[in-house]
């Protein structure tokens, strides 16, 4: 395997697999690099919303999105207390992280791009005009002797998702998580109650946490939350705090919860800073995280893929401060203020009172829920 390349991408996330496609189809030797097996499971509401699927199309992955025979979204349905507000919705797809993301790779790899799962990557110095990038066997160690490895790159992009755990070795990077920031949770379940129905968002709010509730491709049922730390050790776990929530949201119980394969996270909403430096550029998640609300985390990892591929281009002819500086200003100005509506969101579902009010006043005041709608979910 060459130890140089162009472009080495840490993470085969939504961000790292279209950012690798991308750069790749503008002529460069790339690297994908992924410390997970694939196919893998993630913890993620599988919602893509009208800006994702748009966003996809318009890169010629329409056709491949098609086929992986997810729902269309058209409902998002809310439920707290004793309310309930439903929303129209257009243009979504709910497809499993495990198909979506195993796609997105084989897309990467049909582009020319080199694919290594089970290695974990970790960022290191820049040594004669490369970025050096350390490499360790993630499989276990039972099953295969730990190797280490070093590979250069002219440029490294950063795509491991929450926290950027391969920049951990670099001091310059600051990774801030939200005081209270909830920590996610996520299973999948094959029995569910028909009131859960496809083609819609079910979402169950409660004081210490929520659940997002929607049917994928193989009428399988993804489950996805975000809870408060004390919520998952006063109940003892994810099913018990998923089922709480649900049952004070006045949604149907579901049984299977109880003996689903649940996954965790770490705590979500934080900011990293800075997001580039010498031949090294953040995107995705890795660039800072905020509660989605609808399916924007996955709009957003995409768009910051598509906006890197000709920066990083260019940065592989010669580095200059100037694209850490366009890089800065891009990220800002398209993905940071995007997610300015859904902090904002989050951090009004932590308030039972303003929840209520909300869902109250928002039926008379579709003007505003529309201009919701639209600021988190269509494409600019
Ligand atoms: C509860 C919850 C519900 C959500 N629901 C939705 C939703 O419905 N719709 C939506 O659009 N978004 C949703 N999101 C957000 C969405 O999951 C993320 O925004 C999206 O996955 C970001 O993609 P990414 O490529 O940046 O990172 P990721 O998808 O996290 O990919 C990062 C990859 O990097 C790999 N990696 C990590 N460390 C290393 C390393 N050291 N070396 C090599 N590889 C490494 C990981 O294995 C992983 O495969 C949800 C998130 C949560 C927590």
């Amino acid at each position: 395997m060459t130890t140089d390349w162009d472009v080495i991408v840490i993470g085969a996330g939504p961000a790292g697999s279209v950012a690798s496609r991308q750069i790749a189809l503008l002529g460069r030797r790339v690297l994908l690099l992924d410390k997970k097996r694939f196919p893998r499971r993630k913890v993620c509401g599988a919602c893509l919303n009208h800006s994702a699927v748009e966003l996809l199309e318009q890169i010629g992955l329409g056709e491949m999105l098609q086929s992986c025979g997810g729902a269309e979204l058209n409902h998002f349905q809310m439920r707290a207390g004793s309310r309930q507000l439903s929303v129209p919705l257009s243009k979504g797809l709910a497809v499993s992280r495990m198909l979506l993301d195993q796609r997105l790779v084989d897309e990467a790899i049909r582009s020319g791009v080199t694919f290594r799962d089970g290695v974990a990557a970790s960022v290191g110095s820049v040594q004669s005009e490369r970025r050096c990038v350390e490499l360790r066997d993630s499989s276990p160690t039972t099953q295969r002797e730990k190797t280490d490895e070093t590979l250069t790159a002219k440029v490294v992009l950063v795509a491991d998702g929450l926290g950027h755990p391969s920049l951990s070795g670099l001091s310059e990077f600051k990774d801030r998580p939200l005081r209270n920031a909830r920590v996610g949770a996520g299973c999948e379940v094959r029995d569910w109650p028909s009131d859960y129905k496809s083609g819609t968002i079910h979402m169950a709010v409660g004081r210490r946490g929520y659940v997002g509730l929607t049917c994928v491709e193989n009428c399988v049922l993804n489950i996805a939350a975000a809870f408060d730390a004390s919520l998952l050790r006063a109940v003892g776990g994810p099913a018990r705090a998923a089922a709480s929530v649900l049952s004070d949201a006045g949604f149907p119980p579901i049984p299977a919860l109880s003996n689903a394969e649940w996954l965790g996270t770490p705590a979500l909403t934080r900011t990293t800073w800075p997001i580039a430096s010498e031949r090294l550029f953040v995107l995705g998640d890795a660039a800072g995280y905020v509660e989605p609300f609808t399916g924007e985390g996955i709009g957003w990892a995409l768009s910051s893929a598509v906006l890197i591929a000709p920066l990083a281009h260019e940065a592989c002819e010669s580095w200059s401060p100037s694209l850490a500086d366009a890089w800065r200003n891009d990220y800002v100005k398209l993905i940071r203020r995007r997610q300015r509506i859904c902090r904002m969101l989050a951090e009004l579902l932590r308030f039972p009172t303003c929840v209520r009010i909300a869902m109250f006043l928002l039926p008379w005041m579709p003007r505003l829920l529309r201009w919701l709608v639209r600021g988190v979910s269509l494409p600019r």
